[in-house]
């Protein structure tokens, strides 16, 4: 058995798969709303022949997290929440040929079942079995292979990677090819292809476009640079933060205003409404925002994941009379294996910066103090290292 504990010499060997019977790793778990995460030790289940192990390096807090943590949402419990990470591959099961131990990975959450429809059109990450199984707390296999004495531990977004290690197949460990921080790298995990995948693939953001980008958080941040990526003429950055504007206009947005700011400033420029505008938030209000500030003909996109059981009013006449399209986007609208690479080729050309997104770093026995600073809106991404 590999105690995967404190000991940072165990970092980087190599252990053959039929070495372990289960493994120790310390891992923060979520009980109860209200209740701390704690650092607890799991056991994992022994990776299977098409199983990687994954010593987690970064491991950044998402808005999913934060549903989960205030209770928006009901999933099983106790989970371990965490799926936008990046680590490197410690040991490869029998038949794996994706990765090899050493290689450093992006973990991504919406592997392919490869068998249902929306699998089949390309966007595993909306894949029936992959949402059954995220509701369920599970892999898409309907195992969690992680558990404490005799209970079931839980996975937060079918991944649960807020460890350090984490057993998964070998198809959810993406190489980067090297060269990237792995901090930086575990950003692409989530943030990165929601967002820049929701301008380049959801929208499909044509040169010259005007941008609304309503919400400058994490996501928010990747939406901005999606546009600047796709040539939009102007990107107007909405969020009551000051320090999120300041980052926005950095990163390109042309501008950046308060919320209430937004109707007088389109007035000015865009009195028509904007070609395009994005809802990075995910609450009804920002929803309907973007819908109100996109033009005739124009494009709103619900980018951001919504508390359960809310709903959207709507006036009727914003798809008829004015032709409006309201549409969403899951983890980007496109394979994560296909649109990671592209990703990559974007950070290494110099146009998708993801060094000034990383925000403050705190260890794995900090995790509770992380989650309060993503909660507090921190600029750039909150991020953990087991
Ligand atoms: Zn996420
Ligand atoms: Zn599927």
């Amino acid at each position: 058995m590999l105690h995967a504990a404190d000991d940072h010499e165990e970092r980087g060997e190599q252990v053959p798969p039929a070495k372990y019977h289960g493994l120790d790793t310390r891992a923060a778990v979520f009980r109860a709303v209200g209740r701390p995460l704690a650092v607890e030790e799991v056991t994992l289940d022994a990776p299977g022949p098409n199983g990687v192990v994954v010593r987690m390096a970064a491991v950044g807090i998402c808005g999913t997290d934060l549903h989960q943590i205030r209770g928006e949402w009901q999933r099983p419990t106790p989970m371990v929440l965490g799926h936008e990470g990046a680590g490197v591959v410690e040991a490869v099961g029998d038949e794996v040929e994706r990765v090899a131990v050493g290689d450093e990975v992006v973990l991504s959450w919406a592997p392919s079942c490869g068998e249902c429809a929306d699998c089949r059109r390309g966007r595993p990450a909306a894949c029936v079995f992959l949402h059954r199984a995220i509701a369920s707390g599970t892999l898409v296999d309907g195992t969690t292979g992680m558990t404490q004495g005799d209970e079931t531990i839980y996975r937060g977004t079918a991944t649960g990677c807020l460890a350090e290690r984490v057993v998964v197949d070998e198809r959810v460990a993406l190489p980067t090819g090297g060269g990237v921080p792995l901090q930086e790298a575990a950003l692409l995990g989530c943030a990165a292809l929601t967002g820049v995948g929701a301008v380049l693939s959801a929208a499909g953001v044509t040169p010259g476009s005007s941008v609304v980008v309503v919400g400058s958080g994490g996501v928010g941040q990747f939406v901005i640079q999606g546009a600047r990526i796709a040539g939009a003429g102007m990107v107007i950055a909405v969020d009551p933060l000051e320090q999120r504007r300041e980052q926005a206009m950095r990163l390109g947005a042309t501008h950046a205003v308060g919320p209430d700011e937004l109707p007088e400033l389109l007035k000015r420029l865009l009195p028509e409404g904007a070609d395009f505008a994005f809802d990075a938030v995910g609450d009804p209000v920002t929803s309907e925002s973007a819908l109100r500030w996109t033009r005739s003909g124009g494009t709103a996109v619900i980018v951001g994941l919504p508390a359960a059981g809310l709903r959207l009013d709507l006036d009727p006449g914003e798809f008829s009379r004015r032709e409006k399209r309201l549409t969403g986007t899951m983890y980007g609208s496109e394979d994560p294996a296909v649109a990671l690479p592209a990703l990559l080729e974007h950070v290494r050309a110099g146009r998708l910066d993801l060094s000034s997104l990383v925000g403050p770093v705190y260890p794995l026995d900090a995790i509770d103090e992380a989650v309060h600073a993503s909660m507090a809106g921190s600029p750039g991404r909150v991020l953990v290292t087991p």
